[in-house]
């Protein structure tokens, strides 16, 4: 551990992003971004802050592979890459392969590759960053940590659809969940900072980003979670419609005279605050328009904190019972309102916000925003790279 530099990736087909941590003195060096690739222009660049400065270089009509090489130079002129203990992957998907991070060969690459048709979007880029770091680094550990690990505990009764069972079987039609590696993080983080017992205690965890999904945490495992198949299902989201009825499909082709791929982009693009609002789907700005009066931008987050409330009650259910619930992600973290309009909701759980911790808390500052509530509620920030970067060196036993 004493010089463990681990990269942690993050490659998806337009963007890469990047940190890079000392394990030893358990520091981020540096991190960055590149983005407009693939997009055949000339604004694609590679930006980084490396010692509190930020930096960046336009790699014109940059692909991934060119991001990649371009990062590689990057981190030879610092002087890192010969220093590099392994490489940490964020893979989205892991279907029912994967229970854990692992060490990428040959037999893993080709399971990712099989959960493609679940996660197209996100997983032929995760691999193409894992195939490409493997031809410029040959010899360094790789290793694939998945958004989908954490929920491979959860029982068959929370994972199951309602659908003939043959669907599940053949094709694999289950729900997954997403965000795992945050919701283990937090989760683990509010055990040590609230002193819970770590084999037993019922946490619920909602990370509340562009993305949102909440998980029950039992024993450290997770049990049941609002994302399914895919990162559609659930809590309402800043461009993702969350829940609905399934027969809206069928509806709107025949209404509006689309057809399915339209339609599905209208519930992950159009939806969620954004639809709602018709005017952001960041929550910041919802939270500003809404005390500036504007009445559909207050519908938005009203309606976005009683979903999550509902969720979380639901969620709540198979713990038995609620130590703790822990707010994260940027919308968690910052957003004072909406933790204030969930707990409201929430009476029926045991909460009592305290209004000035609420007001306290935040990304920088976590800490328990409830008074002598029978249920605590606690902000703590997420960190995925780091914890991708942890369980990188446990796996090459560092
Ligand atoms: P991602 O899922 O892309 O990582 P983040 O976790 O950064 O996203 O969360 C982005 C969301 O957090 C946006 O909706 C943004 O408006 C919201 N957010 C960030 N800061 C605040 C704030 N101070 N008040 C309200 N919302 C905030």
């Amino acid at each position: 551990m004493a010089d463990s530099i681990v990269l942690v990736l993050n490659s998806g087909s337009s963007s890469l992003k990047f940190s890079l941590f000392d394990l030893g003195k358990q520091q981020e060096l540096m991190n960055g971004l590149a983005d407009r690739l693939g997009q055949n222009d000339d604004e694609a660049a590679l930006s980084w802050k490396f010692e509190g400065v930020k930096d960046k270089q336009t790699i014109a009509g940059a692909d991934q592979a060119k991001a990649l090489e371009t990062l590689l130079q990057l981190l030879e002129n610092k002087g890192f890459a010969s220093r590099l203990s392994a490489v940490g992957h964020r893979v989205v998907h892991g279907g029912e392969y994967f229970y854990d991070s692992v060490l990428v060969d040959d037999l893993v690459l080709d399971k990712i590759k099989r959960c493609n048709d679940l996660a197209p979007l996100h997983n032929p880029a995760n691999v193409l960053g894992i195939e490409q770091m493997q031809k410029l680094f040959p010899g360094l550990p790789q290793i694939a940590v998945f958004d989908t690990a954490f929920h491979q505990t959860m029982p068959k009764e929370a994972y199951l659809y309602a659908l003939p069972y043959e669907l599940y079987r053949e094709h694999g039609v289950r729900r997954y969940g997403f965000h795992g590696t945050s919701h283990k993080y937090v989760a683990q983080q509010a055990v040590k900072q609230l002193g819970l017992n770590p084999s037993q205690h019922g946490i619920v965890t909602a990370h509340l980003g562009n993305g949102c999904s909440a998980t029950s945490v039992l024993n450290g495992h997770s049990i049941d979670t609002t994302m399914g198949m895919t990162p559609l299902e659930g809590l309402v989201m800043g461009t993702r419609s969350g829940d609905l009825d399934p027969s809206l499909h069928q509806f709107l082709a025949q209404r509006l005279n689309i057809g399915i791929d339209e339609i599905t982009d209208m519930l992950n693009k159009k939806s969620g605050l954004l639809g709602v609002s018709e005017l952001s789907n960041d929550m910041r700005s919802l939270c500003d328009a809404a005390e500036e009066g504007n009445e559909q931008a207050e519908l938005a987050v009203q309606l976005f904190c009683y979903r999550l409330a509902k969720s979380i009650c639901a969620l709540a259910m198979p713990l038995g019972k609620l130590d703790a619930l822990v707010f994260t992600g940027g919308i968690g973290e910052n957003a004072v309102r909406v933790r204030e309009l969930t707990l409201n909701n929430l009476k029926i759980l045991g909460f009592e916000l305290d209004t000035e911790q609420n007001g306290k808390h935040g990304s920088d500052n976590n800490g328990v925003i409830t008074s002598d509530s029978s249920t605590c509620a606690v902000v703590i920030a997420t960190a995925e790279e780091w914890a991708i970067a942890q369980d990188t060196a446990r796996l090459i036993g560092e």
